[in-house]
């Protein structure tokens, strides 16, 4: 699947479940369990991408440049945040084309044919849409799983909404 967002993300050691989220959203976010600041540093200008970071140290550097800090230690607010600061790039993330959450890689569609001997049973019986990792060989499919990450992203895409809404409101008062 082809991934029409431009934005590439590299987020510190703080910030795994975010990156894994940015996946699920369609972004190339690379995410290491253990890296030093300079490694990260290096990373994101080597390879042009955006330091999402908890660390305001970081943000003060004057070597780093593009770097986003991310403020809550909470899932769903840090999204917010993250939502809110390339809100301009909401159309294509509401068309968005999923990453493989294991390891940054796109996601291909596959026939459930090509899946019968990689996921149990039950699983192939009762889902008729698979996409497939060609990196590490993960397979999601359309089961619980992502009705679960389908509802969090329209709780927090009306969420956004709503603020935006009431802040427009606020804006027209004074
Ligand atoms: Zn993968």
């Amino acid at each position: 699947m082809a991934n029409s967002i431009e934005y590439r993300f590299i987020c510190d050691v703080m910030l795994g479940r975010l990156a894994k989220w940015l996946r699920i959203l369609g972004f190339d976010t690379l995410y290491f369990r253990v890296i030093s600041d300079g490694e990260l540093v290096k990373i994101a200008k080597q390879e042009q991408r955006i330091i999402l970071t908890r660390d305001r140290a970081l943000i003060k550097n004057k070597m780093v440049e593009n770097a986003f800090l991310i403020n809550s230690n909470d899932i769903v607010e840090q999204l917010e945040e993250f939502l809110k600061l390339f809100k301009n790039h909401f159309d294509k993330i509401s068309a968005f084309s999923s990453r493989c959450v294991n390891c940054n890689s796109e996601l291909h569609k596959v026939q459930k044919e090509a899946v019968l001997n990689e996921a149990p049973e039950y699983i192939i019986f009762n889902n008729n849409f698979f996409l497939k990792c060609y990196n590490c060989g993960k397979i999601f499919w359309d089961g619980s799983h992502k009705k679960m990450i389908d509802r969090t992203i329209r709780e927090i895409f009306g969420n956004i909404r709503k603020r935006t809404y009431y802040e427009a409101e606020n804006a027209n008062q004074s």
